[in-house]
Order: structure tokens, then sequence, then C-alpha cells
């Protein structure tokens, strides 16, 4: 098994009826304890980058990290650059090693969104690379307004037309998911992601996975979506894993082994809860 393209996992995720837990990883060590837990589960999982983590560490040492611990491990794993706002930044993943890249022109107008889209697939799909989009806007956890407004919202018509024309290999939605932390319970609008399910076949994404309800989730898996963002919640475990370990006394590897079991059990709980039908390998 090992390193997998994106689109096979996301399709056995969709004729499986689970969603793949997608972890944004910073690091080497970060991006070991989701292949750990992944392993443990018998699961496949996708190591994410975050453009902006660049400036601590480079898109062509991440990428060579994460593509090598893929080809290393046991359970299918793909390698994914989260949320590219630019072509460049999304093109550029693609020259410095990702095998698949999100181009998110989810804040530009409809039309923007779409051709940049299709120009950043048409290149990816030359170099037989991945591409994610997203339609409707992901906003922030912080605002309410940005998760409870309906107009910001993935149209269901409008999502056949951008996949219709992009030719993406997932697409991310918006139906009341945010990033970050939610300042009061989320409820995403299973209806929309329904009749969107059945408007189109691309596997669909679900972004802002950090604090939304267990039930929820649930159900978002059985009504079409086949991969879920995992973010914040993942920063914070390592931080406070990581914190509780370094204070002692001891070599700095052995602190780091023990913060990674915590870590590695906190990244089994979400890839466990994204999988109702108990799926395994
Ligand atoms: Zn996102």
């Amino acid at each position: 098994m090992g390193s997998m393209k994106v689109r096979e996992i996301l399709r056995m995720a969709d004729e499986n009826r689970f969603a793949v837990a997608a972890i944004d990883v910073f690091d080497y060590q970060s991006a070991a304890w989701v292949v750990e837990a992944a392993e443990r589960e018998k699961m496949p999982v996708l190591l994410m980058f975050y453009p902006d983590m660049s400036h601590f560490i480079p898109f062509t040492t991440m990428a060579a990290v994460a593509t090598d611990l893929a080809k290393r491990a046991s359970v299918p794993v793909g390698v994914h650059l989260d949320h590219g706002k630019a072509y460049e930044v999304a093109v550029g993943g693609i020259a410095a090693g990702f095998p698949s890249v999100m181009y998110d022109g989810s804040a530009k107008p409809y039309e923007e969104n779409l051709a940049v889209t299709a120009a950043v697939a048409k290149c990816a799909h030359v170099l037989g690379v991945d591409v994610e989009a997203e339609l409707g806007t992901v906003g922030q956890g912080s605002r309410k307004e940005d998760f409870c407004n309906a107009e910001l919202y993935t149209r269901p018509e409008q999502a056949k037309d951008f996949a219709e024309k992009t030719g993406v290999d997932a697409l991310a939605v918006a139906i009341g998911n945010s990033h970050g932390h939610y300042v009061c319970e989320p409820h995403l609008d299973i209806k929309r992601l329904d009749e969107i399910n059945r408007t189109i076949s691309t596997p669909l994404v679900l972004h802002g996975g950090s604090g939304i309800p267990a039930e929820q989730m649930i159900e978002s898996v059985k009504y079409g979506i086949n991969k879920v963002n995992i973010g914040t919640e993942f920063f914070e475990q390592c931080k406070k894993s990581v914190a509780a370990h370094m204070g002692r006394d001891g070599f700095v590897l052995d602190h780091y082994k023990e913060a990674g079991e915590e870590v590695i059990d906190f990244v089994r709980g979400r890839i466990a809860r994204i999988n109702p039908g108990h799926f395994s390998l």
C-alpha cells in the first residue's frame, strides 16, 4: 500500500461510505504521528500542508518528507497541499512535489474562481496531479455570519456547472461549516449536501472539521462527504501534548515519543468518528 493518489483514496472512501481524515501537518514529527495513527486504525489518511507554513518549512522539504512517509506506510497515505489561494501557490505546490493540490478561489467572483480553477486543473492533470477546489465560501468559525449565512453556501446547480467545466477531483463545499473554533454550535445543511451529492459525482470535502459535533459529522459522511479536514484541533493537541512532556528530565526524542502517543490517540479518535460504517483495510 503506502503512497496512493488522493483521487484513488477518495474513490475508496466513496465506494465504502467513509470519509478520509485529512490532517494539516507541519513537520516530520506531526506527519509521522498521523501516519502511525492511520496504521493502528488500519485506515487510509491524507497528510496536508498549509502554504502559510512555508515560512517554517519549505514546500519542497515538506512534500519530500510527506511523500517519503507515505511510501513507507502500511496503509494508503495521500499527500496534499491545502488552500492554495493563488494560481502561483497551487502550481508552485505541484512544482515542489505535491501530488495533490487545492486551489481555493472561493473568495473570488464565481467566473474568476471557475477560470483559475480550470487553469490549475489543466496544468495539474497533464502532470498527473489531483486538484481540489472550493465553491461557496467556508469562512471563519469565529464569525457567526460566516457559517450561519446560507447566501455563502454552495449552490447545487452551480456545483454542477463548476464540476463539469473544471474537471476537479474533489470539491470543498460550504454547508454551514467554518475554519477554526466555532463561536456557537454549527448546524450543517445536510439537505443541501445531499442535493449537491446527487447532482455531481465529484467527491465532496468538509473543511473546518474541528468542533463539528460527532452526530453531524456522521450525517455529513452518510450524505456524501468523503474527506474531512482537521487543522485547529490537531495543532492544539500537538501543542498540549508536547508541552506536557517536554518539561521533564530526559532525552528529547523520548519526550517526543510520549507526546506522540497522546497525539496518535487523538487522531485515531477522529479517524474512527468519520467512519460510521466501520470500514477497515
Ligand atoms: Zn480549509
